[in-house]
């Protein structure tokens, strides 16, 4: 059995937050941290040597793409994921719950499973609990997660409930289905914005005693401030000695108030999403490359950002390279955005370690939502 501990190594004494290492085949983990989201097996237009520089340690990748393509047995073929992609470091599989529901046309949702047609071909796909991990277990990431039903927002408390009732028994299926002990099963809490839905949940995937837990079906399209109170209501429900992975969640204020609520693993496609559009997170703003006050501004995008892109060129540079739509320009900001984000969650880790978390973000505890 691979060694998947949790070590806590500091608690703030003001909020819940918690600084810790989680031990993996490929590597440790330093949390709190952001992960970025190499969907397709690839962190959309870097490379992995210009990724491990950015200070990312776990790197997402997601079932269903691969599954559709280029399918999971040429992954399998490569040697998994690590080898095929030319990542060495600790990684982590969704399950295809969330794409399946979220995504896929035509679905038919049964115990069994999701049935849905594929948007490449247009074949009938029958998505059950345990090809999920079938396929996981084949692509090979560190950590795997649980196939769940996220419900939709807004949906009833009845549909909700079901959702809840249903992701337990498929994680059931799910543990008997998984086959490789190198490889960490997460549960996933559901239950919308019913705060005593999640807690039920919780308390029960809690019993199992798995290796890490995920809060899911957040930011789904609820109102920002009931992503805060949810995350604050369930992760202290979750097991101490657990990673503890709060699912599609990126911006600066959601990490801050969710670590401060004892989450240590964050994922989004926001700062590879936003370098495709022209925009770079600098400090805790967004800021849109094409606008005409960079067009001759010849310093960095942050002098104090230790990336590439910040210690090699201007965003008046960056800004041509925008408005030409070269691909080096989605390369450099994405480059500088997941080290600006990445960077965040080290800097708060940094300031749980000498206990001034509560101080030094106070401003991101507030709740306000602009994020
Ligand atoms: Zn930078």
């Amino acid at each position: 059995m691979a060694d998947f501990s949790f070590q806590a190594l500091a608690n703030c004494s003001e909020t819940k937050a918690r600084v810790g290492v989680f031990y993996t085949p490929h590597g440790v983990v330093e949390t709190p941290r952001f992960m970025p989201v190499g969907t397709l097996a690839n962190v959309k237009t870097i490379t992995p040597k210009q990724l491990q520089e950015t200070g990312a340690q776990m790197v997402l990748s997601n079932t269903y793409h691969l599954h559709l393509q280029p399918g999971e047995s040429i992954v399998g073929q490569a040697g998994g994921l690590h080898a095929f992609m030319g990542w060495q470091g600790p990684m982590l599989t969704d399950s295809g719950g969330f794409q399946v529901f979220s995504l896929s046309q035509m679905r038919k949702i049964s115990e069994a499973g999701v049935v849905f047609r594929s948007p490449h071909g247009g074949e009938i796909i029958n998505f059950t609990p345990e090809l999920s991990i079938q396929i996981q277990n084949i692509l090979g990431a560190d950590v795997i997660m649980a196939f769940d039903e996220c419900p939709p927002y807004p949906a009833t408390r009845g549909e909700v409930q079901a959702a809840c009732d249903r992701t337990y028994r498929w994680l059931e299926r799910c543990i008997v289905a998984h086959n490789r002990p190198d490889q960490a099963l997460f549960g996933i809490v559901q239950g919308g914005v019913h705060l005593d839905l999640r807690a039920t949940a919780a308390e029960a995937l809690a019993a199992l005693n798995l290796p890490g837990y995920a809060i899911g079906g957040v930011s789904v399209g609820e109102p920002p401030e009931l992503i805060a109170k949810i995350v604050a209501a369930t992760t202290p429900l979750l097991p101490l000695d657990k990673p503890r992975y709060l699912m599609g969640v990126g911006t600066y204020r959601e990490m801050a108030q969710a670590i401060a609520s004892g989450i240590d693993l964050f994922d989004c496609v926001i700062p590879t999403r936003l370098a495709r559009h022209g925009a770079a997170l600098v400090q805790g703003e967004r800021w849109n490359l094409k606008n005409a006050q960079f067009r001759a501004d010849f310093t960095p995008l942050d002098a104090t950002c230790p990336c590439y892109a910040c210690q090699n060129f201007t965003r008046a540079y960056i800004s041509h390279l925008v408005r030409s739509q070269e691909i080096l320009a989605y390369t450099l900001l994405s480059i500088h955005n997941i080290t600006e984000l990445v960077g965040f969650t080290q800097k708060i880790r940094d300031s749980i370690l000498s206990d001034r978390f509560a101080t030094d973000f106070e401003d991101w505890l507030a709740p306000t939502d602009n994020s």
